[in-house]
């Protein structure tokens, strides 16, 4: 549930939703057996296939336009002009699926996991 924090006047929202066998989107109620399948989805002969279809130059357009929409999502919540987490859900998924796409693309998918795993590290030496 959201709520207003009294003394920012901020908009906030949990953290993590707790679930145990299902969890709901606003989508639907999905078993967490279903959730795991999602996680294999996304599959390499799907972005070859919106390769070939659009071409790259297209793909990295939307990869600028889903981020742009992505930074409309934010600032929208920030001013507490949403109160749900719907478009958030929907903006963030929309990059996702682009920035797999570009990885895809590049063939820079393990690179990348090499330079998360870098900058995680860094971030949790910052917290020692
Ligand atoms: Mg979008």
């Amino acid at each position: 549930m959201a709520g207003i924090c009294a003394a920012h006047g901020i908009l906030y929202f949990p953290l993590h939703d707790s679930f145990s066998h299902t969890t709901r989107s606003f989508r639907g109620v999905y078993r967490m057996s279903r959730i795991k399948d999602l996680v294999r989805k996304g599959s390499k002969e799907l972005y070859k296939k919106c390769l070939d279809k659009w071409g790259i130059g297209t793909q990295m357009n939307m990869l600028i336009e889903e981020s742009s929409e992505l930074i409309t999502a934010v600032s929208r919540i920030m001013r507490g002009r949403d109160k749900i987490l719907n478009n958030l859900i929907e903006e963030i998924t929309d990059v996702e699926i682009m920035i797999e796409q570009i990885k895809f693309a590049y063939n820079i998918k393990e690179k990348v996991l090499i330079e998360r795993d870098r900058k995680l590290e860094r971030l949790e030496r910052r917290l020692r």
